[in-house]
């Protein structure tokens, strides 16, 4: 973005009298100078802060990048099985979602692509395949859809229903995701407009009636977002955006009208997601009521999220949306529930898994980290009872793993095989492997005693010789205390070269031996020393004399 404000001093102006008269950039400064308190305030010349191709974007690259995102938009011509294909490669399981999505996607790009064909087609009437995820949390909702998005090309952007107010004064305004959008498409609302919103926790703004003054906002939040569903002109100045709006009339000031930048959402594509739990009662009691073969034996043994699939717009209105809105929302994907045989396959075989972005971390401290498949398995088991889909395999590997994480770095280990005794029990399995390692530790931390002595040396011209006891308690430390040996020798000997630079000037010697004593006491032994060099002094002194 370009900078709105900045500051000068007032006499730095330049203008003629004349000019002084006629700008009414200069009375608005006036003006504004007053309302804040007379502070030295100076606007950009209007037009500036609002987006333009020329002066808002990055280099060249950037706008070829830009050009060429919206060249593929507009010839979009991916086939639904492709998309599929393109899914499978990274979205493991929710085959039904996959297809369902490829088919909306494609209907919806292929309509823009030939509303720009046809431009006529503009002013007809086009139902949106806009859609209803269902399914619980981490199942991969979020992750397919911008997936999709940047396999099209096309900016995403997410947010929690919960967070709109049905006013905007308080909290978010729905047209402010729309905003985010042209944010997060760097400014460029050509871009924008073919972007997809994601709109999570749709449940959370159901207005149930008789509960409360909750659901009164939620019909408000619905209302809104059905505009922006349907088609309407979203103003890129918030109202809550003072300096947009106070650019934005400076711009009518300078050019006596205004501009209102806009942007349309016809285009856009909305998603909106939940887990719509409590659902499941209403669509059993419909399909129980209505249906024959739906019998109480059956109705019991059928999981939450199997009624959930069956979901129709009677659901949705009874569990508190209104027509319009539902109806505005014809694409209904439920997701399936993730196993644990599932949760190996994310962690494994996914494109971009979850187990080599882990890895990629071990790795980023020179570590090779390996896993069994027993242990992945482990991994699977627990993250599934964790109840949060894929998320919990992040949960578990964290738990199991942080200490690993935690110790290793420092260690002279650079390579560990996480078995399934790892994942059980981590820190017990951590000591052995530090154990077993004791010898070479011990030397890697000897080195670290030496490096500190030749950063000392190169400080402050002194030579520090460690002997082996003085090492020793220095390991003896760095064990006991969980630190590392530069840490602890940074930290004991912080003030050491006082002392020994003054021995030096007394005695002339440069060099000296760090001995057990000076190791463990640092201040005893170097006052020691210091009070001993001013008697060699002394002896010195009357030697020369
Ligand atoms: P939600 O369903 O709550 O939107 P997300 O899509 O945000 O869940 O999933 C969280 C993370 O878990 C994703 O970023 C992805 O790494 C992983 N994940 C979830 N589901 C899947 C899946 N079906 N296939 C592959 N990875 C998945």
């Amino acid at each position: 973005m370009v900078l709105i404000v900045y500051s000068f001093k007032p006499q730095e102006i330049n203008v003629s009298d004349k000019d002084k008269e006629s700008n009414p950039m200069d009375d608005l400064q006036k003006q504004l100078q007053d309302f804040f308190g007379k502070a030295s305030v100076n606007f950009v010349p209007p037009n500036m802060g609002f987006p333009e191709k020329e002066d808002n974007f990055g280099g060249d690259a950037e706008d070829e990048a830009r050009v060429e995102a919206l060249e593929k938009i507009r010839a979009f011509n991916y086939k639904p099985r492709e998309i599929k294909d393109y899914l499978d490669r990274y979205v493991v399981k929710q085959d039904e979602a996959k297809k369902a999505m490829a088919v909306a996607i494609c209907d919806h790009y292929n309509h823009v692509r030939r509303c720009v064909e046809h431009p006529e087609l503009n002013k007809k009437d086009y139902a949106k395949q806009n859609v209803v995820l269902i399914g619980p949390t981490g199942v991969g909702k979020t992750y397919l859809m911008k997936t999709l998005a940047r396999l099209i090309g096309v900016p995403f952007v997410k947010a929690d229903a919960t967070k709109f107010s049905e006013t905007g004064y308080v909290g978010y305004d729905v047209e402010d995701i729309v905003r985010d959008l042209v944010k997060v498409a760097d400014g460029d609302v050509e871009l924008a407009q073919y972007g997809i919103i994601y709109i999570d926790e749709i449940d959370k703004i159901a207005s149930r009636s008789g509960e409360g003054s909750k659901d009164v906002s939620g019909r408000g939040v619905q209302v809104n977002l059905l505009k922006l569903m349907e088609e309407t002109e979203v103003n890129l100045v918030g109202q809550t955006d003072m300096m947009g709006q106070m650019q934005a009339m400076m711009e009518m000031q300078h050019s006596g009208k205004s501009r209102r930048p806009n942007i349309n959402t016809r285009h856009m594509l909305f998603i909106v997601s939940g887990a719509f739990m409590d659902m499941s009662g209403i669509i059993s009691k419909r399909l129980t009521n209505t249906q024959i073969g739906f019998n109480n034996a059956l109705t019991d043994s059928v999981d939450d999220n199997e009624w959930l699939k069956l979901a129709e717009t009677p659901d949705f209105i009874a569990y508190g949306y209104e027509p319009e809105f539902i109806g505005r929302l014809p694409v209904r994907v439920a997701f399936d529930r993730l196993l644990s045989e599932d949760l190996v396959q994310i962690l494994t075989q996914a494109e971009d898994n979850i187990l080599h972005k882990y890895i990629e971390d071990f790795k980023g401290y020179g570590i090779e980290a390996t896993f069994t498949d027993t242990a992945l398995r482990e991994v699977a088991e627990l993250a599934e009872k964790e109840n949060t889909g894929a998320r919990g395999l992040m949960t578990i590997l964290e738990k199991k793993l942080r200490a690993f994480k935690f110790e290793l770095p420092s260690t002279v280990i650079d390579s560990f095989e996480v078995d399934e005794a790892i994942i059980q029990e981590p820190h017990q399995k951590l000591e052995e492997l530090l154990e077993a390692n004791v010898g070479e530790q011990d030397a890697m931390m000897t080195r670290e005693v030496d490096e500190f002595a030749t950063r000392f040396h190169d400080a402050y011209e002194l030579n520090l010789e460690f002997t082996q006891d003085a090492r020793k308690v220095l390991l003896g430390m760095s064990r006991e205390r969980g630190k590392t040996i530069r840490e602890i020798c940074e930290q004991r000997f912080k003030d050491l070269h006082y002392g020994l630079k003054l021995i030096s000037q007394n005695t002339g010697v440069s060099s000296f031996i760090a001995d057990e004593a000076l190791v463990k006491d640092p201040d005893k032994e170097v006052s020691r020393l210091v009070l001993e060099s001013y008697n060699t002094q002394v002896i010195q002194d009357d030697e020369t004399a």
